[in-house]
């Protein structure tokens, strides 16, 4: 949880406006967290929740599962009313009806992090994905950005290569002919999943520590939160997290989003590599 946090708290400042550079302070006075990091906390939840059920995630897992997406990133989601949904996950949050509505949105990616980090496997992780992710992103693109983003996350844990991430996501995802330098002085703000994760991978993909992914993330510019939260999710499985960073990064989560993050780490999953 903490790579997508820390994406989410060094992006949030610079989301309308952007920083073209590598050089920042990770952890600002003036960062926050956003819901990048309300969406990925309640996801983990959901995901805690489900296993507490069903702890062998038997045939009906991915619908439970769902259901606990539901409850979670409503029932969490809705004491944070302010903190930067969009127009129509906000109203379907507030909404008493709970149809999915075939977004694309970023969203999609940037709080799928528990499927790669819980799962056992790599079809495992996928069904999760899937299952987090359909509630409200329905569109094709938006399956398919949870599930790119889910894949980076499972293969990082399993211990493969950047240039073998590379591949298995060109094959199966997107094409990835870019670079964070070509990206820098021409890449504009996209709130879709397509506008978003293949950048997102790539900002990972050239990172030789969990900070350079962050700062590689924010120096493209765009959604800096949401592309911080989701190359920080690949690099934390991938690279670890320096423990004074987890320190610093708590600090800016209250005492309801501190409770879910320690449930998680109690919890053992996203620790240790998977079969
Ligand atoms: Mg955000």
């Amino acid at each position: 949880m903490y790579g997508a946090i820390i994406g989410d708290i060094a992006g949030s400042r610079f989301e309308f406006d952007n920083h073209r550079d590598k050089r920042f302070t990770l952890f600002h006075p003036l960062g926050f967290v956003t819901d990048d990091t309300v969406m990925s906390l309640a996801l983990a939840q959901a995901v805690m929740e489900a296993d507490r059920l069903m702890p062998l995630r038997g045939p009906d897992y991915e619908l439970l599962l769902a259901q606990k997406a539901v409850s979670c990133m409503k029932s969490i989601g809705r004491h944070y009313p302010d903190c930067g949904y969009g127009g129509r996950f906000y109203r379907w949050m507030f909404s008493a009806r709970s149809q999915p509505y075939n977004s694309f949105g970023n969203g999609a990616a940037m709080r799928v992090s528990a499927a790669g980090l819980a799962a056992r496997t790599l079809e495992e992780a996928l069904a999760m994905s899937d299952a987090l992710t359909a509630v409200t992103h329905n569109h094709p693109e938006g399956i398919k950005g949870a599930r790119a983003t889910t894949l980076c996350i499972f293969l990082a844990r399993q211990g493969h290569s950047q240039a073998d991430i590379r591949r298995r996501v060109e094959q199966e995802y997107y094409r990835l002919d870019m670079t964070v330098e070509g990206l820098r002085p021409v890449y504009r703000f996209d709130a879709t999943c397509q506008g978003t994760v293949p950048q997102a991978i790539v900002c990972f993909l050239e990172a030789t520590s969990f900070e350079d992914a962050i700062r590689n993330a924010i120096s493209i510019g765009g959604d800096s939160d949401t592309i911080g939260a989701i190359t920080g999710a690949i690099a934390q499985a991938y690279f670890g997290v320096p423990e004074d960073m987890k320190e610093q990064a708590a600090g800016y989560l209250d005492e309801r989003l501190l409770a879910i993050l320690a449930d998680w780490d109690a919890s053992g999953l996203g620790q240790g590599r998977p079969t």
